[in-house]
C-alpha cells in the first residue's frame, strides 16, 4: 500500500520550474508618476507575447508593464508545459463552438507555435524545447471509441494523427492501464515554462520594455483621451492598456463575468534512474495524457523527472486566489495514488515538489476578449488548460483591438461574441461544484454524460480545466 500523504508530505511545497537558477532580476515597483503609450497589466506569456510583438512592431513605442508580483508568477511558470497548436482548447471544442472559423482557427494555431518556435530560436531563449508530440491514452474501455473517433476527426482535418491500438499504445510507453492511444505528431512542443517567461522578459528589456514588478494595479480611470493606471505608489498615464492578468480577471471589473479561477495541482518526481527509465520504455519522450473528463497530463523533463499533473480542477468560492487556495494537499495525494496505478513498476519513486497554480477558465473552455474606454483597453484571458501556445495569439488578438485593426483575427466568432457569463455567487459556486460532482459522475458512469451535462452541452456551455 502506497503512502501517499508522507510522499506528498516530503514533496518541496515549490514550483519545479521556478525553484532553478535564472531568474531575470525583480524589477522596481512603480512609484511616482509616469507616461506610456501602452501599459500592460500582468507578466505571464500573454502579458509578455503582447510587449514583445507590439515593440518589435514599434520599437518607438513606450511600454510599461506592471506586475502585482513578480515575472510568471502566475500560471505560466506554473504549468505542464505543454505548448500546443491549439487555440479552441482541442478541435472538438473548437468545432463544438466555431464550426464555420475552424479551418481558419486550425491554421492561425499552428502559424502561432510555429512563430513562437520561431522566436524562441531568433532571440535565443533557453525554453528547453522538446518536439516530440503528445500521445492521449484510453485507460477506460468507453475512451477507446472516443479516441478513435476524434483520431478520425483530427485526420479529416488534416492532423498528423495516428490512432494506437492498446499493443502499439504500450510500444510507446508501458502502463498497465492503457488500452489504446492518440499520437499527434505535430500538435505540441514540450518546453519549460519558466525557461520561457524569463527569456521573453529579458527580450521585451533589451528592446526597451520598462517592468515594474510588485506593483499591482488597483484601477483604470479615463480621463480626456487618456486612462490613469494607477498603482499603490505610483500611476502611469497611458493612450492604451492591455490588461492580461488572466484568472485574476482584475482589475477590469467585467473580466468577472466570464473567467474564474480553476485550481490545478502538480506533483514532480525526482529524477528517474536508466533502469526506472527503461521500464517505462517512453523512448520517444511525448507529452502524454489520459482521455477521462477529469484527465491527468504528464511529461518528462530534460533530467528525467516526470512531471504529473491534473485530475481535480478546484473552484473556490467568490473566484478566491492565493496560497490558501494551493494549500490543501488531498488533490495532491488523490493525483499520487493515480501515478502509481499507472506506473506501478516505479514504486519507490519519490516527488521533489508539488504546487497548485490557477486556470482561467470560461465557459467554453476557451480565451475570450473584451474592450472598455472606446477601445483603448482591451483583454484577453480564459485560455482554460491550453494557454501555454494559445496566450501569444491572444495578445496578438488584444493588440488588434487596442489599436483599432479590423483583421482576420479580430473578425473571428470567438473573438467578437463572449462566452455565457458565469452567474454571480452564491449561484455561481453552487452551479460550479454541482457541474464537477456530475463531470464526476459520468467519469465513473462509462463517459455518458447525465441530465444537467447534456442540458449545458444543449446551451453550448460548461466547465473544464
Ligand atoms: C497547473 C497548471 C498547468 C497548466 N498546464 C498547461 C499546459 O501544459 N499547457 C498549456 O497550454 N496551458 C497550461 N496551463 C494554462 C497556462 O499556463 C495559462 O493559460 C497561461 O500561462 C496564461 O498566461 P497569462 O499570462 O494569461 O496568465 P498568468 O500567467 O496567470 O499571468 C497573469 C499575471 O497577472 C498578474 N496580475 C494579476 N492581477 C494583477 C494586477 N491587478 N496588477 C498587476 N498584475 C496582476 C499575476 O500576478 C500574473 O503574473 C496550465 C495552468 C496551470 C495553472
Amino acid at each position: 500500500m502506497i503512502d501517499t500523504k508522507a510522499l506528498v508530505a516530503n514533496a518541496k511545497p515549490a514550483v519545479f520550474w521556478s525553484d532553478q537558477p535564472g531568474a531575470p532580476d525583480v524589477a522596481p515597483p512603480l512609484v511616482g508618476d509616469d507616461r506610456a503609450d501602452l501599459v500592460i497589466i500582468g507578466s505571464g506569456f500573454t502579458g509578455l507575447w503582447a510587449a514583445l510583438q507590439a515593440k518589435e512592431e514599434d520599437p518607438g513605442r513606450e511600454i510599461v508593464v506592471l506586475e502585482a508580483e513578480v515575472a510568471g508568477f502566475g500560471a505560466s511558470t506554473r504549468n505542464g508545459g505543454f505548448c500546443e497548436a491549439s487555440l479552441t482548447h482541442g478541435l472538438e471544442n473548437g468545432l463544438a463552438h466555431w464550426p464555420k472559423d475552424i479551418s481558419t482557427l486550425l491554421e492561425m494555431g499552428e502559424r502561432n507555435l510555429a512563430e513562437i518556435l520561431s522566436t524562441v530560436d531568433r532571440l535565443g531563449i533557453d525554453a528547453r524545447m522538446d518536439r516530440t508530440g503528445q500521445i492521449t491514452f484510453a485507460v477506460k474501455e468507453w475512451q477507446v471509441e472516443h479516441l478513435r473517433e476524434h483520431a478520425e476527426t483530427a485526420q479529416r482535418h488534416g492532423e498528423d494523427v495516428v490512432f494506437l491500438d492498446e499493443k502499439a499504445a504500450r510500444v510507446e510507453v508501458d502502463s498497465p492501464t492503457y488500452l489504446a492511444g492518440v499520437f499527434d505528431r505535430n500538435g505540441a512542443v514540450l518546453i519549460d515554462p519558466a525557461q520561457l517567461a524569463w527569456g521573453l522578459r529579458r527580450a521585451c528589456e533589451e528592446l526597451g520594455v520598462r517592468f515594474h514588478d510588485h506593483s499591482r494595479v488597483r484601477a483604470i480611470e479615463p480621463r480626456a483621451t487618456e486612462l490613469i493606471v494607477a498603482g499603490h505608489d505610483g500611476r502611469v498615464t497611458a493612450d492604451r492598456v492591455i490588461v492580461a492578468t488572466n484568472a485574476w480577471a482584475e482589475p477590469e471589473r467585467e473580466m468577472r463575468r466570464y473567467v474564474v479561477p480553476i485550481y490545478d495541482h502538480v506533483l514532480m518526481t525526482e529524477p528517474l534512474s536508466n533502469e526506472q527509465m527503461a521500464a517505462l520504455g517512453w523512448k520517444g519522450r511525448q507529452g502524454l495524457a489520459d482521455a477521462g473528463n477529469q484527465f491527468h497530463y504528464y511529461r518528462l523533463t530534460m533530467d528525467n523527472r516526470i512531471l504529473w499533473g491534473g485530475y481535480d480542477a478546484n473552484y473556490h468560492k467568490g473566484n478566491a486566489m492565493g496560497t490558501a487556495c494551493e494549500e490543501p494537499t488531498e488533490s495532491h495525494e488523490k493525483i499520487a495514488g493515480h501515478f502509481f496505478e499507472t506506473f506501478p513498476q516505479l514504486e519507490g519513486l519519490q516527488f521533489s515538489h508539488r504546487w497548485a497554480g490557477p486556470i482561467g477558465t470560461t465557459s467554453k473552455f476557451a480565451a475570450t476578449f473584451g474592450t472598455n474606454h472606446d477601445q483603448r483597453l482591451a483583454w484577453a484571458a480564459g485560455y482554460t488548460g491550453l494557454g501555454v501556445g494559445a496566450s501569444r495569439w491572444g495578445a496578438r488578438v488584444a493588440l488588434d483591438l487596442v489599436d483599432g485593426r479590423s483583421t482576420e483575427r479580430t473578425e473571428l466568432a470567438m473573438v467578437r461574441k463572449k462566452p455565457m457569463p458565469f452567474p454571480p455567487e452564491p449561484l455561481r459556486n453552487m452551479v460550479i461544484q454541482f457541474t464537477r460532482g456530475q463531470i464526476e459522475a459520468a467519469d465513473r458512469n462509462g463517459g455518458r454524460p447525465g441530465p444537467w451535462l447534456r442540458l449545458l452541452e444543449k446551451f453550448g456551455v460548461g466547465f473544464d480545466s
